[in-house]
This record gives C-alpha cells, structure tokens and sequence, in this order.
C-alpha cells in the first residue's frame, strides 16, 4: 500500500500572519482567486497583509460550481503570475487548481485539463480554505462544470504546495453552510472508508474524521461560535481531504451531482443523502467497516441526519430520475464502490432518497 500526499500542511489559528515569510518566498507574482466571502471572515485581510510589497492581483468573482468555460479567460488575463491561490470553499480552490495549470500550459484549453497526459506541471498553487468540508488543501483534485455536469480532473501537480488551514475563517459561516460543507467532509471520509482504493492508512483517518464530525457537529449548530467546535470540524475536514486524496470518491458523490447541477442543493447535502443507501449495499461486500461506521453513529446514520435537521427543499419527478440515473450508469466511481450499481439499482437509489429526504 502506499500514502501520498506532498502539501505542506501549515493550522492553526492566524496561521498565515505566522508565516509571513514562508509566504513571501514563494514567488513574487500572485494571483488570488477567491470569492465575495474572503472579504468578510478576514481571510484576504490577512492574506494581503503577509504579500504586501509583492506583485498581488484578486480574481473574485468565482463562481459556486465554477464553469469551465471560465478558466482559460482568467489564464490569459493573469498569465504573468507564479503564484496561484485559492482562497475559499472549494469552489475557488478548485478552480485556482485549473488556472495554474493553464498559466504553466498556455497552448492548452479548458478541456485539456481532462487529459493529464498533455501536461505535467502547474504554477505553484497555495490554498486556504474558509469552510470545512471541501478538503481540496489536500487533494490533487478539482471538480469543474463542463458541458452542465460536474466533472472533476485529477493530476498529481494540482496538489497545494502550501495549505494554510485556520478555522477562525469559519466562524462566520451560517448554519446552512456550515451543515453542508461539514456533511461534505463526512462524505468523503465515510466514502473513502468503504471505497475499495482505501488502506490501513486513509482508515485511520476516516475513522477519526467520522467520530469528531459525529462527536461535535450537533454541538457546533448549537454553539455555532464555540472556537473549539469550529476547529474541530475544521480538523475533520483536513483528515477527510487526506483520505479521498488516496480513495477518491464513491457513488454517493456521482449521483449527488446531478442534485446539484439540476437542483441547486448544496454539494455536502447533495451527496450525503445518499450515504446510508451506500452503506447498505456495501454490508455484502465490506461488512465489517459497515459496522464499525454504524457502531459510530449509535446503529443509524438517519437519526443522525435528523438531529441536524437534513433535508431537501425540491421535487423530483421520475423522468428526473430516470435522467439522473442514466448519466451516474456511467460514473468512474462505480468501478470503487462496494455493490452492484446497475441502472436500476441507482434509480433505487434516487427514489430513496426521495422518500426519506424530500417533503
Ligand atoms: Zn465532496
């Protein structure tokens, strides 16, 4: 087996005023890509503090799902930068990914990014997340929107040179954000545990992440500024990143997709709801890791999902999930997921998450 994850992984509170220098060294152009948000909890404030003296320019108007198409226009308008950051939830992170490597590769387009044979290196990319979910500090992965549908690429050279995690950048997040990006967080944790790709190695740190995101998520809704339930979320969420970077993701992230592309929900919602019909499937398969995930939720993960109120606000209507079935048939998650997932199985899917989420 084997364990690889090269980012450097700097947290803690005011972690990046405590690394000015760190910082600095890396390159003398950058470019922040960030959204509306960064400006509020402090994050840019800090970020523009340790540059100041340096060649900075600010991309923030990314959007949540970012297009593609988006991509190779910010490439061009800020080819002279070597240092790209995403700021943010996953959404800037992700796409600050893509834009490095089209600022190393300008002769590629967008869609390139999906074949990792035409490039081999990225501008140095920094990340800081500011929610706790997402875990792309610590991935070599980006999910863009191509042509409609989520489509994440996948190249070693996008992982994070740097990772600046600071939970303070969380404290401002409402309830709805903090239950979807942390349900996120529990999604690739509990998918990586099952996954088929997972090791001795991305357990440990799934088992972890999935005891604190139980533990201390209902407390954090209750006390939404206790300093010690962000951080530990926060934490959760890093261990998360750190165990899909090995696993990647499983079908409860292929089919929350099209909840998201479709719908509008939120993409730790979208994908979290469709855990508990995963872990079914997967007792044939992997029977013991389906207990011990059980064992950690008190016997249910529903009761659980009821205690943080989770729940979707849409309709679904049978040609929807015919549709939605259709194009998760063709999903590279399968191929590590624990379970027979044919077409009619994932239409099972959808209509229980109908049932059991929507009202
Ligand atoms: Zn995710």
């Amino acid at each position: 087996m084997s364990f690889f994850m090269p980012t450097k992984v700097l947290y803690g509170k005011d972690i990046i005023l405590k690394n000015r220098e760190l910082i600095r060294n890396l390159g003398e152009n950058f470019l922040i890509i960030t959204g509306k948000s960064s400006r509020k909890n402090g994050s840019l404030d800090d970020l523009l503090d340790v540059l100041e003296g340096k060649n900075v320019q600010i991309y923030d108007e990314t959007p949540e799902n970012p297009p593609t198409n988006i991509i190779k226009p910010i490439a061009q308008k800020y080819y002279d930068a070597d240092v790209v950051i995403g700021l943010g939830g996953g959404s800037p992170m992700d796409a600050a990914k893509a834009v490095a490597v089209l600022i190393e590769n300008p002769h590629l387009d967008a869609e390139d990014l999906y074949d990792k044979t035409k490039y081999s290196k990225a501008k140095t990319i920094v990340c800081i997340p500011t929610t706790a979910g997402t875990g792309s500090e610590v991935t070599q992965y980006s999910v863009l929107t191509f042509n409609g549908k989520k489509r994440g690429f996948s190249h070693e050279c996008v992982f994070p040179k740097v990772s600046f995690v600071d939970y303070k950048y969380t404290m401002t997040l409402g309830k709805n954000l903090t239950i979807s990006t942390a349900l996120d967080a529990l999604s690739h944790a509990m998918e990586g545990y099952i996954s088929l790709k997972s090791t001795p190695f991305s357990d440990t740190l799934a088992i972890e992440s999935m005891k604190i995101i139980k533990e201390y998520l209902p407390r954090l809704l209750d006390d939404p500024e206790n300093e010690f339930y962000r951080e530990r979320i926060m934490f959760a969420s890093t261990l998360a990143g750190m165990v899909i970077a090995q696993t990647g993701t499983t079908i409860a992230h292929a089919l929350g997709y099209n909840l998201t592309t479709d719908k509008d929900v939120k993409h730790g919602l979208a994908t979290a709801v469709f855990l508990p019909f995963e872990l079914r499937e997967a007792t044939k398969f992997v029977k013991e890791k389906v207990d011990t995930v059980l064992k950690i939720f008190d016997g249910s993960l529903y009761e659980f999902f009821a205690l943080i109120g989770l729940r979707l606000d849409i309709n679904v209507s049978d040609e929807e999930i015919n549709k939605w079935a259709n194009i998760a048939s063709t999903a590279s998650h399968i191929a590590s997921t624990p379970g027979n997932y044919d077409l009619e199985r994932i239409k099972l899917a959808y209509e229980e998450m109908r049932e059991k989420f929507v009202f």
